[in-house]
């Protein structure tokens, strides 16, 4: 007898009635309360009295943070393939996940003919729904670069584009009951769904028995398809711990028209049906299966990881190889990989979870993504674990009146800055609005405010940590200290950030200078550049980007942030700048911080491929020797992207050994990005003597000497012990890597 081990699901299954037209959607959020799995509404578009079905799944989707949704089942005929699929993609989307497509091939065909759909025989009905379903799955895999062109009998697309990409695989349920269809629902489905007031007995294990021969001629394991079914309010908790033993149905979906219905649905019956169902399992030693996938669809997993055994919670949201979520992962803003499985937790429990999962993983890589910026952070890895940490995004104002404010780590920075905009505060943070708040906030946060407001690190009041262990830790000044001292520049070696809380500063309008120079004598201009930002007022933080000199003349570009809105005030501040070289063009703008976070961010998938090459320094001052290394790597092409950020100020009014980020007497922060080792290291080792240390964001170089460069000895020399202690099997190594097991202590 069938028992497919799918996980247990209780749903609802209601009438879209516009009478009153609050009662279909009030009645899903009830069953989102009472904890059901899957809420499910009928379509019926030719149906003058009902709300349409996607419409109302769509408003559902949006009251509702857990539930699953699904047409139960909708009426192919009347909605064209090609905009479903794409429906199905956007509301997949919007609901983090939540969609599954319930098809039929039509019935009531009176009712479709007079909306316009053509009316088919049930032999045409089940070969069009094969076509449609072809079309469906087509527009959704983006793994496949070229348009789809389907030229069928019933629906043709002629080089529809695909996508966009759904969060994850949208099951399609197929409700049938005829041997074709079931044979189709083998083929072509992942849940078989009848309704149990049309099934005469024996129905189901005669369903299932076609389903599953069809299957294994179609080279599919028949447990790839889920059995569901449509209850009546007939059944009892015994009723359906038989079906579920003796015909493998996995997902009850009960009338939810009549909430006392629903309510013992949910408290009384369902409890009574997994309690002695996962009994009966236990003792028959069958194995849940979480999550069923074809045979295509394993053969693109990865050696080394144990994707049969995620923990519960994970198993809907994570992303393996052949999910069309999974582009999503091939590419960071910098980099381009391949993981073997991203495991995307929505809440903190999830993220403690995944950790936990990774460390049973520990031979393979583990990369932390918050919004997939990172350079010397390998968020992605190739045939490693991923934990996506970007759907932890809230930014919640704590108090106005003391700028505190509490923020995920997968928030944007002008997620950030746009939400504190309204209270005229702001956290400096970098430069570029895309960047996430995981990655920089325990990095460090070189930003328009650095010499006014210093790092971003330095607005830190506390933060909630999950360990290597899995355990959850708050650290601040006062409780757990030494890890606050870690997270604080070296957070990525201690645990995944989880909830940051800063302290906000008042911020106003801010003139933003824009400057492009002529550049006649490089090693002058740079040892100018220097003296005015380091004479500048504080309120002035600039930046300037230098690149390889062009038909022989060497230009450069550079920005400026005046914290000022008063003209005189800020011509003041900017003419020392100004004048250090012939000016070719300028603009000046009187700008609000988060217009700024938004003038520097993309909102295109991320497209990096391969790996980044960029070199770091910290320097307290542009000096002449210096400069000549800079002008020769750029004169010789070595580095395409130079730039040179102000630091000093108020960075350095932090002592040294206050935070994990030790250089604070450094005026300057220079990155230097390439293209071939060969070229820009050779030039490289000539500036390395020039500097005090690097900033690790913008180093892409790993290893012992990498890391001397990125700590000053004595916080190198704490972090060490501090890694032993909490991370002491060296889980977290995707960025600057302090191997516990290296007993060196560099002093
Ligand atoms: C276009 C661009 C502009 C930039 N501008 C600036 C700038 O102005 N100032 C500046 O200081 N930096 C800047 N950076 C560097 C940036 O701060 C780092 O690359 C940062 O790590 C990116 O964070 P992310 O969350 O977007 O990246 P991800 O790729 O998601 O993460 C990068 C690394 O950060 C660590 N990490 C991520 N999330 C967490 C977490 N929750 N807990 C612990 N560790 C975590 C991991 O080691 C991970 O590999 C810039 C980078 C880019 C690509």
């Amino acid at each position: 007898m069938p028992d497919y081990g799918h996980p247990l699901r209780f749903g609802s299954f209601i009438t879209p009635t516009s009478a009153p037209a609050s009662r279909p959607g009030d009645l899903a959020l009830l069953s989102e309360e009472l904890g059901l799995d899957l809420v499910t509404f009928q379509d019926h578009p030719y149906q003058a009295t009902f709300l349409d079905t996607w419409t109302l799944l769509t408003w559902v989707a949006s009251r509702t943070e857990r539930i699953h949704l699904a047409g139960n089942v909708l009426s192919l005929p009347l909605r064209q393939p090609a905009v479903l699929a794409r429906a199905a993609a956007s509301l997949d989307l919007l609901s983090n996940g939540r969609l599954s497509l319930g098809l039929g091939s039509g019935a009531f065909w009176d009712g479709i003919a007079a909306m316009g759909g053509r009316r088919l025989s049930p032999g045409q009905a089940v070969a069009a729904l094969s076509e449609g379903i072809d079309v469906i799955r087509g527009v959704l895999d983006v793994s496949q670069t070229r348009p789809l062109r389907i030229d069928g009998e019933y629906y043709q697309v002629n080089g529809v584009k695909r996508g966009p990409a759904p969060t994850h695989t949208i099951p399609i349920w197929i409700g049938a009951y005829k041997p074709k269809m079931l044979r189709l629902t083998a083929q072509k489905g992942d849940g078989w769904l009848p309704s149990i007031s049309y099934l005469q007995p024996g129905d189901l294990a005669r369903g299932n028995t076609i389903i599953d021969e069809a299957a294994r001629e179609a080279g599919r394991d028949p447990a790839e398809i889920v059995r569901l079914l449509n209850v009546s309010p007939n059944e009892n908790a015994e009723d359906l711990v038989r079906l579920a033993l003796d015909e493998g149905i996995s997902t009850f979906i009960m009338p939810g028209d009549d909430p006392r219905v629903l309510r013992r649905f949910a408290q009384e019956i369902a409890p009574a049906v997994r309690e002695q169902v996962e009994a009966d399992r236990s003792r028959r030693g069958v194995v849940s299966r979480t999550r069923i996938r074809t045979a295509a669809q394993l053969a693109r997993r990865v050696p080394n990881i144990d994707y049969d055994n995620l923990p519960a919670s994970l198993v809907d949201r994570a992303v393996e190889p052949s999910d069309p979520a999974y582009a999503r992962y091939l590419s960071g803003y910098m980099r381009g990989g391949a993981p073997g499985l991203v495991l995307r937790p929505q809440t903190i429990e999830e993220v403690q979870e995944a950790v936990t999962y990774a460390t049973a993983h520990r031979e393979v890589p583990l990369g932390i993504f918050s919004a997939g910026h990172g350079l010397s952070g390998r968020s992605l890895n190739h045939g490693g674990l991923v934990i996506d940490v970007s759907s932890l995004n809230s930014i919640e104002m704590v108090d106005a009146s003391t700028g505190r404010v509490r923020i995920g780590p997968g928030a944007r920075w002008v997620e950030v800055a746009r939400e504190l905009a309204p209270h005229e505060l702001a956290i400096t943070s970098g430069d570029y609005g895309g960047v996430g708040v995981g990655g920089l906030a325990t990095a460090g946060g070189v930003g328009w405010f650095a010499r006014e407001h210093g790092l971003t690190l330095d607005h830190l009041r506390s933060v909630d940590v999950v360990l290597a262990d899995g355990t959850l830790k708050h650290a601040s000044e006062t409780e757990n200290p030494d890890l606050f001292w870690a997270m604080r520049g070296a957070g990525a070696n201690f645990g995944v950030g989880v909830s940051f809380e800063f302290e906000a500063k008042p911020v106003g309008k801010v003139a933003f200078a824009q400057f492009a120079f002529d550049v006649p004598d490089l090693v002058a201009f740079l040892e100018s550049w220097g003296t005015a930002i380091e004479s500048a007022d504080r309120s002035v933080t600039g930046q300037v980007i230098l690149g390889p000199p062009r038909g022989g003349k060497q230009y450069a570009q550079a920005m400026i942030l005046v914290d000022s809105a008063d003209p005189d005030t800020i011509i003041e501040r900017l003419q020392p700048i100004a004048d250090i070289a012939p000016l070719i063009d300028q603009s000046v703008a009187l700008a609000g911080y988060d217009e700024i976070m938004a003038a520097f961010v993309s909102d295109e998938p991320q497209q990096g491929q391969g790996e980044p090459l960029a070199h770091s320094g910290l320097i307290e001052h542009l000096t002449s020797g210096f400069a000549k290394e800079i002008a020769a790597m750029l004169e010789a092409g070595a580095s395409y992207f130079f730039q040179i950020r102000a630091v000093g100020g108020a960075v350095a009014d932090v002592p040294s050994d206050a935070t994990a980020y030790g250089w604070r007497d450094a005026n300057f922060s220079v990155l230097a990005m390439g293209s071939a080792r060969s070229g820009l290291d050779d030039y490289w080792k000539r500036v390395l003597p020039h500097l005090e240390g690097l900033y690790l964001s913008f180093e892409t170089e790993v290893g012992e000497a990498a890391l001397g460069r990125a700590f000053p000895p004595a916080t190198l020399a704490r972090l060490r012990e501090l890694k032993r202690e909490y991370d002491p099997t060296g889980l977290f190594r995707d960025n600057f890597f302090i191997n516990p097991a290296d007993v060196t202590v560099t002093q």
